[in-house]
């Protein structure tokens, strides 16, 4: 079945509708017309009826003639109401004689009208009586045809029959137009996401009107969405490409000491130094796997880093006793620790910690010292690691949590640029965050916060 445009489904219920309101008050005002009708109608029976009464009361020449046929017709029709006379007995001696039926009915005074039937047209007929000056009753009966059918009555009103249809194919037309152009932005942002799907450029952006209204802000959330997708998709493709460039070095030494061990094969030594080499490249592939990996694990949840009560005094006391094993250039590593517990994931929470202290390490100068504190704040356990190294310069600052992001000084130094990145991700994932301070030449300090429940 072909699907109805929501243009034309809007135009359609909105013409529906609008048909439904106009037939409701069209029926209630030609209800109110009609009793107002009926009032007029009645009044005119009555005075017509009223003013035969009289006449015949105070007249007695117009009574006489009207006993003796001389009355001309025009007399019993006044206002549209028939007139005719009956004498005491109930003969029908004067006026309209064009309903016999009505002569069947017994004339007697009523103090209302009454509605009957006659050839199939309904009509209201009123019976009044009255004395003649010798004191003989007579009765007037007063028949009106009554008009108030309310399908005769709407029908009756050409106009009404024709001014409806036009004014609802108006306001289908109209509908239309302006469902059409309120729907326009839907429209372009269909046609946009429909180009970013084809060519996928996600660079494409939904104009907008600027006017604010709920269409408007769509377009916005849309485009704000279209920014992020567009940013993450850029990131993800620089960190495909750095990762493939990390590990294309590792692999084309493995293969350079392959070929080399070939050609000396019948060297035990040489052979022995190239075994070293594949294999210190071969735990360089394996750490840089190993964190990919993690970071691709973080992205995706928490399955494989389940969180348990820690006590965090003695997780980085014993990360501070290993790298002091480690720590060249004479460089001191002292502890201010709180005692402080949090529910966190052990071994992420011991890589953040390895990783500052070890960058304090390796950017620290001779003879220097890093300091590593803890403490608590509210809900955050609070980590601190500074020292007074080479620090970091205004314009590498902002860079220095991307992911595979190392400054031009610190190139000859191993790191892989995934180090901050990670403590980030480890940070973002128990619900905290990381700042930095440094100047260039004086040192680093670096904070990290994370909830502790
Ligand atoms: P890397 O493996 O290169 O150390 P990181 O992500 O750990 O990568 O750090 C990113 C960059 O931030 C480093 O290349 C370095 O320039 C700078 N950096 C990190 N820690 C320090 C520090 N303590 N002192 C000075 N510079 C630092």
């Amino acid at each position: 079945m072909k699907c109805i445009s929501l243009k034309l489904k809007l135009s359609l219920w909105f013409t529906l509708i609008l048909t439904i309101v106009c037939a409701v008050i069209l029926i209630l005002v030609m209800r109110i017309y009609q009793s107002t009708e009926k009032k007029l109608l009645l009044q005119t029976l009555d005075n017509a009826t009223d003013s035969m009464v009289y006449k015949m009361r105070g007249d007695w020449k117009y009574r006489k003639d009207m006993e003796t046929g001389k009355l001309d017709d025009h007399n019993f029709l006044v206002d549209d109401v028939q007139l005719m006379v009956y004498n005491k007995k109930g003969d029908h001696i004067a006026g309209v004689f064009l309903y016999p039926e009505l002569d069947e009915i017994t004339v007697h005074e009523t103090d209302k009208p009454v509605r009957t039937e006659l050839d199939g047209r309904d009509y209201y007929y009123w019976d009044k009586k009255t004395r003649t000056v010798r004191g003989n009753d007579m009765y007037v009966r007063g028949i009106i045809a009554a008009e108030d059918d309310l399908f005769g009555s709407l029908t009756s009103h050409i106009t009404i029959l024709i001014a409806l249809p036009v004014l609802l194919a108006m306001a289908f037309g109209g509908g239309y137009f302006i469902t059409g152009r309120f729907l326009k932005p839907v429209r372009d942002i269909r046609k946009t996401a429909e180009e970013i799907r084809s060519g996928g450029d996600l660079s494409k952006r939904i104009g907008t009107s600027g006017n604010g209204d709920e269409l408007d802000e769509l377009a916005n959330t849309i485009n704000t969405m279209f920014d992020k997708l567009d940013k993450d998709f850029d990131a993800q493709k620089q960190f495909t490409s750095n990762a493939s460039h990390e590990l294309r070095t590792p692999v084309s030494v493995i293969l350079a000491q392959c070929e080399y061990g070939f050609d000396h094969s019948d060297s035990a030594e040489e052979l022995l130094q190239v075994v070293s080499s594949v294999q210190e490249q071969g735990y360089k592939m394996s750490g840089l796997i190993k964190l990919l990996l993690m970071f691709t694990r973080i992205d995706q949840g928490t399955e494989h880093y389940p969180k348990e009560e820690t006590d965090l005094t003695e997780l980085v006391h014993s990360v501070c006793e290993d790298m002091r094993i480690i720590a060249d250039k004479n460089i001191a590593v002292t502890e201010k620790l709180d005692p402080v517990t949090a529910y966190v994931n052990r071994e992420m929470l011991t890589l953040l910690t390895v990783n500052l202290i070890q960058n304090s390490l390796r950017y620290g100068k001779e003879n220097g010292t890093v300091k590593v504190g803890l403490s608590e704040s509210g809900n955050m356990a609070v980590l601190t690691v500074e020292d007074n190294g080479i620090g970091i310069s205004a314009e590498d600052l902002p860079h220095i949590w991307e992911r595979f992001y190392r400054s031009d000084r610190s190139r000859s130094s191993k790191g892989l640029g995934l180090g901050l990145a990670l403590v980030k991700q480890i940070a973002g994932f128990h619900g905290g965050k990381v700042e930095v301070e440094s100047t260039e030449g004086i040192g680093s300090r670096f904070i990290v916060k994370i909830i502790k429940q």
